[in-house]
């Protein structure tokens, strides 16, 4: 280890986006520890975090391009791309090329991606994994906002009284987040109820785990407005003055039937009280929310009981989503979903439109939405879908319906992946294979969860021939014909570009504004700390609609009426269970980095059936033997937990393994690609299932 001073990153992982202090050792590796003066995580880090230096290295990384198997030159393979997508573009439109990306970008990769696809090829068929993590909660926040805003901050989880955790693991999925929330608590008692249908490790804080029955926290959410009301406890000045809607909702809600959860009625009441009588309420919300055909709905039965109550946008007080990915949010402000316009710009908004492609000097804005993640692979398996780039992500094991998705991309003319490795199970299905630069190795900037916007910094260099992604993108739209528009040397250049259209979109009455930012030099954005959004004055911006201020034309918060309504796909005698399905503590995605550590994977070794005691007796299952689930989708084979945690009829089972990393393993292949109708996020929570004995041959 040299005695240099460490240089400041953030973690590739969740969307808490700790800081982390890196010291190269010299041999290629380099040793990682948490950032004291990360406003995140001040210091902590959990076991990914810690494990980030056993990740690193050249073994197995693909180092130079591939053009069908065989080794190829960056020239070589960039005019192939730039060439197939040309003609497929000339010859059957712009709608026939779509780009897969992902929340582990860096924001100034998604910004390029998304800048060549809506503003010069004409299509907005660029759509990201993060649609299936936390597209319900950007679809319920503009339902209500106007935009896609996070009203609050990590401090207020901090400053809460009552913290009611909704559909999220935090304890495994953002363990610092958690652990802050579980210091607060001891240090003043803050109270936590848990919602979620299986018990997880994040009960172990709990004052209170609600146990509801998959899919009904609309009608628990629905239930509490109407509780409110009767309470007495609706905050109408609040109502009157900021926000629109309030009548029909709690019409709506007049019907909702909290029974429906299942729940001790007794507990319920409890609940409701508890969150009647505190003045300092956070919700918290993740995937459980998210992840459902009714997620969208989800998130408005949340957001109408904090507005109706005003209790926004205060020290301690909101809805607070957490993002999975580390750069979900950036990818959300530069417009890289298929539904969205740049600087939280509208696609359907013609002067927003305007604005963007003038600013671009683009030949062709995109007019309409493109096609969201699974609406591109079931038109890819059509063969409407030409050519497809997939970057930083592997949807041959994590879309839903994932044998179908594999076949998709089989089908279409063209297929370009970038990745670190040419082993993944969507890489081996490419024409054409870019190396890409990895985490400790890339150069930009990420947005965690609250908004606040780190520098992800390089401290390695660039293996073989690997290159960043923006400059893959920004090299395939010079050589497709825009040599001016993607002429970027450096992420600086690009990020003083976004910011700058930031401050136009803050013109138009958006949201999203670092156009603070946009003078940057490359020296500054070499030494920029983290920063929270909006940043007009180039300090950290704080909360969003304590005192109203919403983005919708009016000016008002819209209160959405909603109804319960159960999952997408029916139970059966054929498929009697309903599949839960999630993260584990140690592993993050298809483990392509977590996997290479022996320490994270010491903590759950190989794929499982998390399974209640009742079902495991009466089918046979004993612990730690094998059971094979089928779906009408796919099958996986996988080890028996049995548990108590989840209950009857509702077992769980975790997303990491894949074909490369475990046989028959992909629970992907399980799940049905039912979406929501307003956000098109898939339904990964509740699939149905059959479960039986396997023995080994
Ligand atoms: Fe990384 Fe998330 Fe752990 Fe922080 S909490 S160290 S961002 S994985």
């Amino acid at each position: 280890m040299t005695g240099a001073a460490p240089i400041r990153s953030t973690c590739p992982y969740c969307g808490v986006g700790c800081g982390v202090l890196l010291r190269p050792d010299g041999a290629g590796g380099l040793s990682v520890a948490g950032d004291p003066e990360h406003p995140a995580n001040r210091g902590r880090l959990c076991s990914k975090g810690t494990a980030l230096g056993d990740t690193l290295g050249t073994r197995g990384r693909l180092l130079h391009p591939l053009v069908e198997g065989r080794r190829a030159t960056w020239d070589d393979a960039l005019d192939r791309v730039a060439s197939r997508f040309s003609e497929a573009v000339a010859m059957h439109g712009p709608g026939s090329i779509a780009f897969y990306v992902s929340g582990q970008f860096l924001t100034e990769d998604y910004y390029v991606a998304n800048k060549l696809m809506k503003g010069f090829i004409g299509s907005a068929n660029i759509d990201t994994n993060s649609r299936l993590c936390m597209a319900s909660t950007v679809a319920g926040h503009r339902r209500a906002f106007g935009t896609d805003t996070v009203p609050g901050t990590y401090d207020d989880l901090e400053e809460a009284d009552l913290v009611v955790i909704v559909g999220s693991n935090l304890a495994w999925c953002h363990p610092v987040l958690y652990r802050r929330l579980a210091e607060a608590r001891e240090r003043r008692g803050t109270r936590v109820v848990v919602i979620d249908p299986r018990r997880t490790a994040t009960a172990d804080i709990a004052d209170m785990h609600l146990a509801l029955r998959p899919g009904t926290d609309v009608a628990l959410f629905a239930g509490l407005f109407a509780h409110l009301h009767e309470a007495g406890a609706i905050d109408g000045t609040f109502v009157l003055d900021h926000t629109e809607g309030f009548d029909a909702t709690l019409d709506a809600a007049a019907t909702a039937r909290p029974g429906a959860t299942g729940l001790d009625p007794d507990a319920i009441e409890a609940f409701y009280r508890l969150w009647t009588r505190t003045e300092r309420v956070v919700t918290l919300f993740s995937q459980g929310v998210n992840q459902s055909s009714r997620g969208t709905d989800k998130v408005s039965a949340i957001l109408n009981c904090h507005l109706a109550t005003g209790r926004i946008g205060r020290p301690g007080s909101g809805p607070f989503s957490v993002t999975g990915q580390p750069n979900a949010m950036g990818g959300r402000e530069v417009g890289g979903l298929a539904n969205t316009l740049a600087a939280h710009l509208d696609l359907e908004d013609p002067t927003h439109r305007a604005a963007v492609a003038g600013f671009w000097d683009g030949p062709r804005l995109a007019d309409r939405q493109g096609l969201k993640a699974v609406e591109m692979f079931r038109a890819a398996a059509q063969g409407r879908v030409k050519a497809l780039w997939i970057a930083c992500t592997n949807p041959a094991a994590t879309m839903p319906e994932a044998d179908m998705v594999r076949e998709a991309i089989r089908a279409c003319d063209f297929v370009v992946v970038s990745d670190l490795f040419a082993t993944t199970d969507t890489a081996r299905l490419a024409d054409v294979v870019l190396p890409a630069a990895g985490w400790g190795e890339k150069d930009g900037t990420v947005t965690n969860s609250d908004r606040t916007i780190s520098r992800q910094r390089a401290a390695l260099g660039l293996p073989g021939e690997a290159r960043p992604d923006w400059a893959a993108f920004a090299e395939v739209g010079r050589r497709m014909g825009w040599p001016r528009a993607f002429d970027y040397a450096r992420p600086a250049e690009i990020f003083r570009e976004h910011a700058a259209l930031s401050g136009l979109a803050a013109g138009l009455g958006r949201d999203f504004d670092i156009s603070g930012l946009a003078g940057l030099s490359d020296a500054d954005y070499d030494a920029l700390a983290p920063i929270r959004w909006p940043v007009a004055t180039g300090r950290s911006g704080g909360r969003f609609f304590g005192a109203g201020g919403f983005f919708t034309p009016t000016g008002r918060a819209r209160i959405h009426p909603v109804r319960q309504e159960e999952p997408a796909a029916r139970t059966s005698p054929r498929y009697p269970f309903r599949l839960n399905t999630g993260r584990v503590r140690d592993h993050w995605h298809t483990m392509t980095r977590t996997g290479r550590s022996a320490r994270l994977s010491r903590h759950m070794a190989e794929p499982f059936l998390q399974i209640h005691p009742g079902d495991a007796a009466r089918l046979g299952l004993v612990p730690a033997g094998l059971a094979r689930v089928r779906s009408p989708h796919g099958e996986a084979v996988l080890r028996v937990l049995v548990s108590e945690a989840v209950q009857p009829g509702h077992p769980f089972a975790p997303m990491h393994w894949t074909d490369e990393t475990a046989s028959a393993g992909r629970i992907d292949a399980l799940v049905e690609a039912a979406t929501d109708p307003v956000s098109g996020q898939p339904e990964s929570k509740a699939s149905v299932v059959a479960i039986e004995r396997f023995e080994a041959a």
